[in-house]
């Protein structure tokens, strides 16, 4: 059933009348709607008034002396029942309780308990609003969705539909054509960022509960992270896999039970906060998608040393992984560059599979776990450089040597037939830069229930949780929950 969202003042009640008589009968003067010609009440009352005009709105019992609009409750009783009717009023919060007593009293049949007190209307899931704010109007437009208009003089730069009564309104309403209506713009209550483990689970759970939502994956498959690991994964529960490919199938077997949505080769490419609308480019083609709710789920990539030779090694497709690859390095020597587990880990792979390795750590401390620190140690074959940092990876047709320069010792350079950068990921919160607050290394910083500085997006996953995909998978539900409470 589609969902109508109705404003209240002068659109079910007639505010403006009673406004103005207390204005008028205060300040000796003839103000009436038809003399606003901006949405800037101040301007068209006497200069002694000015934003004063305002202070009327808080009076107590202001509220509850308003009159519906002719036909408006006639209208929204035969209306009730073909739609879903929610009323959503911005006001001062000392109104909050009128406004109930009011809907209470003349629409018994939508009751206070589908009242939304909103100043964002455009945040609020629903097919139509019908509205007289110009601001209003404009911003639930841009997401996309339908506005009509109240016309009022004020309102008559906004272009939108425009109805004169609430019976010109139920014609409107009755004669539309949903499904052409929809198609000036994408929208999906939910709009899920990243297809890997995270962005899979928060869409399970979307699915579950009923919700609007859609994926979108800039890559070829859904999965992440997951089939470029080489490792065996062990710790996520119920589920033993050889590695990321295995784990990333069991996930995608879910996907195809559950007939999740989602887009391949979508790309996010900005966010507009303030109007709920993403544009997104899929093969080269750009078109904008509005949201109630985003879910960003873009994970990590694997952090880079930004030195000189560095690209061109990428470019030649000189990626190796130390799981599959250590064959190949025996009696070769090598590079490991970082300090942690992936760093020490590929290490002591390549060493065991023959290769003479160095590693090569930037700080003198280790964030990798003891016991391979201690088994690093004991390798003949891994020489363990500290304060050491690279400067260039040198090479013409492949990898031939890299320099490197200590905090206390002269620069030297090493040859080396590959390079293993193991140096940490750092998030892809590159949209979310200027959107939401990031903290130092660009993680998406979020309150304790996972909400990010701005109420309509949420950051899970990689992106905040740490390198887990058992954490990822299970605060997806916690979020799509979240967006479920206030659709
Ligand atoms: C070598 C290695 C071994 C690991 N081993 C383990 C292990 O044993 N156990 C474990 O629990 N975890 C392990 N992890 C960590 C695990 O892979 C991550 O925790 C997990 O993948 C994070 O899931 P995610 O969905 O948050 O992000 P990701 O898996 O990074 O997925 C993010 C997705 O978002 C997409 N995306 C990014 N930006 C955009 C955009 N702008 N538009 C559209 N899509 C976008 C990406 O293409 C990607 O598909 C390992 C990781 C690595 C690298």
């Amino acid at each position: 059933m589609r969902t109508l969202l109705i404003d209240m003042d002068s659109v079910i009640c007639d505010l403006m009348t009673e406004w103005h008589r207390r204005y008028n009968e205060d300040y000796q003067d003839d103000l009436h709607v038809g003399k606003l010609s901006t949405w800037q009440s101040e301007q068209f009352v006497k200069p002694e008034c000015g934003v004063k005009i305002y202070d009327y709105l808080k009076e107590p019992g202001l509220f509850l002396k308003l009159k519906p609009l002719p036909h408006a409750i006639e209208v929204l009783e035969r209306l009730n029942g073909q739609f879903d009717i929610l009323i959503v009023t911005s006001s001062v919060s000392t109104a909050f309780q009128e406004k109930e007593q009011w809907v209470e009293k003349h629409l018994p049949f939508i009751g206070k308990h589908n009242i939304i007190f909103s100043h964002r209307k455009n945040m609020i899931v629903g097919d139509l609003l019908f509205d007289d704010a110009p601001h209003n109007l404009e911003s639930f437009h841009l997401t996309g969705r339908l506005a009509v208009a109240m016309d009022y003089p004020y309102n008559h730069d906004v272009e939108v539909p425009r109805v004169q009564n609430w019976l010109d309104f139920e014609q409107f309403v009755l004669n539309l054509d949903w499904k052409r209506r929809r198609t000036s713009m994408k929208h999906a209550d939910v709009i899920i960022v990243g297809g890997g483990p995270a962005g899979i689970s928060a869409a399970i759970w979307c699915d579950r509960l009923g919700l609007d939502y859609y994926v979108i994956e800039q890559a070829e498959e859904l999965g992440g992270q997951l089939p470029s690991i080489e490792n065996a994964f062990i710790d996520y529960p119920g589920i033993l896999t050889r590695n990321g490919k295995e784990l990333q199938e069991h996930f995608l077997d879910h996907i195809r039970q559950s007939e999740i949505r989602y887009a391949l080769r979508t790309k996010l490419i900005e966010i507009n906060e303030v109007d709920h609308i993403i544009t997104i480019k899929h093969e080269e083609i750009q078109e904008k998608m509005s949201y109630a709710f985003l879910i960003v789920a873009a994970g990590s990539a694997q952090r880079t040393l930004g030195v000189p030779g560095e690209q061109a090694m990428w470019d030649r497709d000189e990626i190796y992984s130390a799981t599959k690859d250590s064959p190949k390095f025996k009696e070769k020597h090598v590079a490991v560059i970082g300090g942690g587990d992936r760093a020490l880990e590929g290490a002591l792979l390549l060493a065991k599979a023959g290769a003479y390795v160095h590693l090569i750590h930037r700080s003198k401390h280790f964030r990798a776990r003891n016991p391979f620190l201690l088994e690093a140690r004991k390798q003949k074959n891994i020489t363990i450089y500290t304060n050491t940092y690279v400067t260039s990876i040198n090479g013409e047709h492949h990898v031939s040597a890299i320099d490197l320069d200590t905090l206390d010792d002269k620069p030297f350079t090493l040859q080396v037939e590959a390079v293993f950068v193991r140096v940490g990921v750092q998030p892809n919160s590159h949209e979310l830069k200027g959107v939401v607050a990031l903290d130092e290394a660009g993680y998406v910083q979020t309150n304790e229930i996972g909400l990010t500085t701005n109420p309509s997006i949420l950051a899970i996953g990689g992106y905040t949780n740490g390198p887990l995909i058992f954490k990822c998978v299970h605060s997806s539900w916690a979020w799509s929950s979240c967006c479920q409470v206030y659709i």
